[in-house]
This record gives C-alpha cells, structure tokens and sequence, in this order.
C-alpha cells in the first residue's frame, strides 16, 4: 500500500501555509500510475490554495515494487534514520534488494537501472570510474555520473551515462560492453546475483 500524510508546507511564491499531502511510500504494483509522478518528479505536486501556482514537493519516499522485489529508501535527511532495516530478515528471505539513496535523482537512477534487469553494483563501480578520471580534468566542480541507458546497435550493446557538473550541461559518456572485464560482463544483466 501507498501511505500518504498530511504535512503543513508555506507556498513558495506567496508564503501561504496550508496542508499538502505528502507520499511516505510509494507501492507501484498496487498504483502502477504513481510510477511515472515517482520518474517525473511530481508525485507530491499540488496547486498551492491561495495562489494558485504549481507547488513541487520533493520528500523523503520509501519506493516498493512487489514484483521486481525491490525496496528502494530516498532518505534526504542529514540522519541515517532509515525507514527499514537494511538487513531486515523477511526481505532478505524473500530476496528483496533494498537501496538507500540520498539524493532525488539517485532514486531515479536505480529504479532506470533495475527496469533495465541491471545490476547496479557494476554499473556503480563503472561510474565512479568515469567520475574519478574526470574529475583530474575538472577539478573545481563535482562532476556527476549517472547511468542513463542501454544502447544497441546493429553490432554493439554500449552503456550511456549522463555526466554533469551543472544539470545545464549535460554530456553522454559510452561504454562499449565488449569492453568490459569478463567478470563484469557476466554480471552486468544479472541483478538476482544482490538478492543474496
Ligand atoms: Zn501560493
């Protein structure tokens, strides 16, 4: 089941206060159309009640997919208070793979990723690959590294990340899978190898 609670929010633009209703959960088997709000950023959308303009929410969200088995935490709080036990033994005995990320768009990347049958352990090691040779190259700004697709072609599968320091310039980075280690080609399209 989604939870939702009621949470007292000021407008940003006219500082009214009022209640805006706020998911704690979001389970996409049982509302497969909240998926698409989680992906767009708009889960917790509303029009503020005095002035009227789009209000955007972005909170803390437990994300459950009951099909895939896969729990993922975006905890935007400086305490690690997780919402569950990492190690709980019933998700693990179910084999569940359980997340905790930090940031909105870290929340986006696994779901992408895991949508994908990937698993994001490589793709993880992969990144902070590409992130820390390139950051000898740009070195006064955090450079971001996140993956974006698989591409295939006639002849080539290639991983594309997006990287960026600033969301405005945004770079695509390919990695032919051909190109990867053995171990890491034979575990890249197995994400049931972390269900362990
Ligand atoms: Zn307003």
């Amino acid at each position: 089941m989604s939870k939702i609670s009621p949470k007292a929010i000021n407008c940003p633009f006219c500082n009214e206060s009022q209640v805006a209703n706020i998911y704690d959960s979001v389970n996409v088997t049982i509302d497969p159309s909240l998926k698409q709000k989680v992906l767009n950023g708009t889960l917790n959308d509303k029009n503020c009640d005095s002035c009227g303009k789009a209000i955007n929410i972005i909170s803390g969200l437990l994300y459950h997919d009951m099909t895939q088995k896969l729990m993922i935490s975006l905890n935007t709080s400086d305490e690690p208070g997780i919402t569950f036990d990492n190690k709980n033994p019933f998700l693990k005995m179910e084999g569940y793979i359980v997340r905790e990320v930090k940031e909105y768009y870290d929340l986006i990347e696994k779901i992408t990723i895991f949508d994908n049958g990937l698993n994001d352990e490589v793709l993880a090691a992969l990144a902070e690959g590409f992130s820390s040779s390139l950051n000898e190259i740009v070195k006064d700004a955090k450079l971001y590294v996140f993956f974006d697709r698989i591409e295939k072609s006639l002849f080539k599968k290639k991983i594309v990340f997006k990287c960026f320091t600033h969301p405005s310039q945004m770079m695509e980075l390919k990695q032919p899978i051909s190109k990867l280690d053995k171990a890491q080609q034979s575990l890249l399209f197995n994400m049931d190898v972390l269900r362990n």
